[in-house]
């Protein structure tokens, strides 16, 4: 009986096979910006060996005026062929199969020059889209159509044509964004007219020995987008156009409902493709969200979709296919959902890579090669610096001992796992103890290393982390004042007033602890949408109604000394989902503060340089989230010895840390060792 028998079933394309139901989903990473096509090979290659189905390429615009931003890679010359022949050729020799997306971005591309079926702004640029003519229209429908065979003529297996996200294709399909009233809009029939003959022409300059996938929107999630009735007949006409699969896309990007961040349930929008099975006869391809083999398997058995989309969980782990087969799924590096070092990437215009596996994007560049002396090496602290450190090292074969004070490993991980939304922290803390039980470390749970102890090691890392920064608030020794550790260990009870001091990560995670009580909308699917206001787009015109939150648990106040917008170390994309739960839980946000005591009665502040409005802010139980600073006392100790030892993490540096950061420093640090 093999493992996932439903997700590593072969799917017959009628001219290709592919060995099982998993396709590595488009990403842009910002790797063919690099130029250096060699290593975008290395990135594709390595998950080919992996095992996965079929990848798509992030996404390559059919030209100038169609990219996401100036510069976007695209196949729009000859001269890109060569560089795209070393990616499929790469692939191929790895036993891979290849798709390009075509995406032309349509009024989201980044530029003055943008092109858009009407002349009205995305809330999310600055640029008014140039509205096409006729002849405007035929350009790119041409330019899409050579694209697409060019693609082939580089080798690729098949191209994926990008209907979706709100991009160009999706642009025309709704009186949103597409107000024309020639024969491209105006009627349902008229708007689908430009996906409709994209397909088909694609389909007859590529010919059938081609994998033609269409990315559909089934849910656009803006108002007045598609009903379900029109996106019913789009891929009925799709399918009859030529496309091989239809690929699930959700939501635009202006959307304001969460798609694919950590707080967004597991298979969340599985239920949406399943709605289109049964309309088709072509494989339906589902999406989002979705990151262990289980829940794939799950998606396939309840018969949601023929096939299953993971994009970011190929990041976190190049061969999560292959890793299934082998019966070693626990082995799985598992995507946390966080964007933190993807799209938050992406989005800054930086290289992306990945929070838990930061050779992602980095394959040719952080080598963990195998060392010819091995060494004994000390790691102090089991956090994600200590963690990601010890298990490099033992990988290369150093002989390593890990120490941890406390009873189990993680460090901050178990924190940020308490909170609602981070559930996923719990499967990366999981891994992390499924690979130290595998590895060849020797881990010291409940010993606090001391400097003594370490001399006879060759190597010592310290790890040891943060600890939080005094506020030096006076009466902060109150009974009614807790640390944020104390909050998410439970060890003091909170009241039903509750103000926060400081508005940073921490701050904003706590706030939403104790709002949501012990609640946990990821947890419950139905919950979640309801409180988001996503409907079945049979009801409503793009799936969205009004948001339901469900009451807070307690009266929140968040507060910070600097004015000016909440939040603004959170992540670009994931920090306006945070903003607007709490916002929802009617969380207030007090900026611009002084803070001068605490009392019974609360905490007592005031505005501005100059000490204004004295308030009081009634409050049951304040709560100190004002930042940390390095525990630092084994480093020095260590140093006082003469000893040389490696600092990481938050205990070199406790400013902006992550576990990002921590996790990168750590396998780096490894790398050179
Ligand atoms: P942080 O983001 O640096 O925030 C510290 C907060 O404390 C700020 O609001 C700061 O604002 C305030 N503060 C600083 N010094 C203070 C003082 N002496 N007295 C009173 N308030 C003070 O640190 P953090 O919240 O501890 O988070 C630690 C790291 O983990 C951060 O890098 C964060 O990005 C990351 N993290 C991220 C997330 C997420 O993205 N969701 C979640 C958890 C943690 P004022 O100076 O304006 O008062
Ligand atoms: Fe997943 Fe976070 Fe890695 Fe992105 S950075 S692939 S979201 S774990």
């Amino acid at each position: 009986m093999p493992h996932y028998p439903h997700l590593l079933a072969p799917l017959d394309l009628a001219h290709v096979t592919l060995p099982n139901r998993v396709l590595m989903g488009s990403m842009h990473t910002n790797l063919e910006e690099t130029g250096d096509w060699n290593r975008v090979a290395a990135f594709y290659a390595e998950r080919a060996r992996g095992g996965v189905g079929l990848m798509v390429t992030g996404g390559m615009a059919p030209n100038r005026e169609g990219g996401v931003f100036p510069g976007a890679s695209g196949l729009f010359s000859a001269a890109d062929l060569a560089n795209h022949r070393i990616v499929t050729q790469c692939v191929h020799e790895a036993g891979g199969r290849i798709a390009m997306q075509v995406l032309h971005a349509g009024r989201y591309a980044y530029s003055k020059d943008c092109v858009a079926p009407s002349p009205i702004r995305s809330p999310i640029s600055p640029f008014l889209p140039n509205a096409l003519n006729e002849a405007g229209i035929e350009k790119q429908i041409a330019d899409i159509v050579q694209s697409a065979a060019r693609a082939r003529e580089a080798d690729y297996d098949g191209v994926e044509i990008m209907g979706s996200e709100g991009y160009f294709l999706n642009q025309f399909l709704v009186a949103h964004t597409n107000q024309r009233n020639d024969r491209w809009g105006g009627t349902a029939e008229n708007r689908m007219r430009l996906p409709i003959e994209v397909v088909r022409r694609v389909r007859a300059a590529v010919g059938q020995d081609f994998i033609l996938i269409y990315r559909i929107s089934l849910i656009d999630l803006i108002p007045n987008g598609q009903s379900w009735g029109e996106i019913v007949t789009l891929a009925k006409a799709i399918e009859a156009a030529g496309a091989s699969m239809l690929n699930t896309g959700i939501g635009w990007h202006e959307a304001r409902i969460p798609t694919i961040a950590t707080s967004v349930p597991r298979r969340a929008f599985a239920w949406v493709t399943k709605k289109l099975m049964g309309e088709v006869t072509i494989p339906v391809i589902t999406s989002n969200r979705i990151n262990t083999p289980d829940v794939a398997e799950a998606i396939l058995a309840e018969g949601c979709a023929d096939m299953v989309s993971m994009a970011r969980p190929f990041l976190a782990d190049a061969h999560f296919v292959r890793k299934a087969m082998e019966g070693r799924a626990a082995q799985i590096a598992p995507c946390i959902a966080c964007n933190q070092a993807c799209l938050d990437h992406t989005f800054q215009g930086k290289l992306s890579s990945c929070l838990v596996n930061p050779r992602a994007c980095h394959e040719t560049e952080l080598v963990l090669a195998p060392v010819v002396a091995p060494k004994r090496i000390a790691v102090v602290g089991s956090g994600p610096a200590g963690l990601a450190a010890a298990l490099a090292l033992d990988q290369r074969g150093h002989k390593v001992t890990l120490f941890e004070k406390d009873t189990a490993i993680g460090g901050q991980l178990n924190l940020a796992r308490q909170i609602p939304g981070k559930e996923e922290f719990h499967g990366l803390v999981h891994w992390y103890e499924t690979m130290l039980g595998k590895s060849n470390i020797t881990l010291r749970l409940r010993h606090s290393a001391q400097a003594t102890e370490l001399s006879g090691f060759d190597e010592v890392v310290v790890a040891t982390g943060v600890k939080p920064r005094d506020p030096g608030i006076d009466g902060q020794d109150g009974q009614n004042v807790s640390s944020y550790i104390d909050v998410l260990t439970g060890a003091k009870p909170i009241g039903q007033r509750v103000a926060i001091v400081g508005a940073g990560g921490i701050g904003f995670d706590v706030a939403e602890f104790l709002v949501q009580g012990g609640d946990s909308p990821t947890e419950d699917l139905k919950c979640w949408l309801h409180e988001w206001g996503v409907v079945d787009p049979e009801t409503e015109r793009g799936g969205v109604t009004d948001a339901h939150p469900a009451p807070p648990k307690r009266a929140v106040t968040l507060l910070q000394r600097k004015s000016g917008k909440f939040g603004q170390g959170l992540g670009k994309t994931t920090g306006w989902i945070h903003r607007a739960t709490l916002r929802a839980k009617g969380v207030k946000m007090i900026g611009g503060v002084n803070y001068h005591r605490i009392d019974a009665a609360g905490l007592h502040i005031s505005f501005g340089p100059t000490h204004d409005n004295a308030t009081l802010i009634e409050a049951d139980s304040i709560v100190l989230c004002a930042g940390q600073v390095s525990e630092t006392g084994l480093t020095d100790a260590l140093r006082e010895l003469g000893k040389t030892v490696h600092v990481i993490g938050g205990a070199e540096l406790a400013m902006e840390l992550d576990a990002k950061r921590a996790i990168d420093q750590g396998t780096r640090l490894a790398a050179r060792i």
